[in-house]
């Protein structure tokens, strides 16, 4: 079966109220999505209910941006799966580099990988490296991770992850450039290669995705250099942004 491209709003801890957060929902309901694509949005926890209230049906999705990978227990602060039944997420992000940041390790994002994939909800799997040097040691960082978080997943598992590229210097509040979409094709090839190595072929691939500073004028650049989707961070929070990318796209297919 032929994937569509999808495209995953990240609001980070965004907006500020939940009033905000409705309306922004509101409107992203309202966006006139090229038929080729698959669109969703990755919410702070507080807003997953209402929102998933308001958008009811609609095919868009609906995802988290953290979890943790136990049922329940010691574990203060933090906000299990089994808590938001019988509503569940599609998809929740994992391993985001902004999560890495304040100490999230490769082998946490695996357990989350884990726990999300026995709840039938989608992993995205966030990977990419703090800087570039000019003898490709960032590859090896990229690699290491991508094993790493995949550690024992079952390769049947493999088409139900989206794994995110997301080099750390190309996010928009980092004030790094803007990526190359020559260099996204070369991630692109990288990362499947691994995957390819890992499952001994190419059969179950799961869909990689484009992030860093992805806006309506570099949007369709990347997804022509092969990523299969992308991550909007910072222009998501504007609907008329949104609606300018997805314009830049239309017609698509895949
Ligand atoms: C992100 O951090 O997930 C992201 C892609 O952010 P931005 O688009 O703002 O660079």
């Amino acid at each position: 079966m032929e994937r569509r491209y999808i495209i995953l709003a990240n609001w980070k801890m965004n907006p500020e109220t939940e009033k905000e957060a409705l309306t922004l929902a509101r409107a992203y309901k309202n966006l006139d999505v090229p038929k080729g694509i698959e669109f969703g949005a990755l919410v702070p926890l507080p807003y997953a209910r209402p929102i998933a209230k308001l958008w009811g049906r609609n095919k868009m999705l609906l995802g988290l941006q953290n979890i943790n990978s136990e049922k329940s227990g010691a574990f203060t602060g933090e906000v299990s799966f089994a808590m938001l039944k019988p509503w569940t997420p599609k998809l929740v992000i994992v391993g985001h580099s902004e999560r890495r940041a304040i100490g999230e390790t490769d082998a946490e994002v695996n357990q989350k990988v884990l726990r999300a994939l026995k709840e039938n909800v989608t992993p995205i799997i966030c990977v990419g490296e703090k800087v570039r040097d000019d003898h490709g040691f960032f590859l090896r960082t990229v690699e290491d991770s991508l094993k790493a978080c995949l550690a024992s997943v079952p390769k049947s598992a493999y088409p139900s992850i989206i794994i995110a590229y997301e080099p750390v210097w190309a996010i928009s509040s980092n004030g790094g450039r803007e990526m190359l979409p020559a260099e996204c094709h070369e991630m692109m090839i990288f990362i499947r290669k691994v995957i390819a190595d890992m499952l001994g072929g190419n059969k179950n691939m799961p869909r990689v995705i484009y992030g860093g500073s992805v806006n309506e004028l570099n949007s369709r650049e990347y997804l022509e250099s092969g990523a299969d989707g992308l991550l909007p961070g910072h222009a998501s929070l504007d609907p008329k942004k949104m609606q300018k990318l997805f314009n830049s796209l239309a017609p698509i297919q895949k």
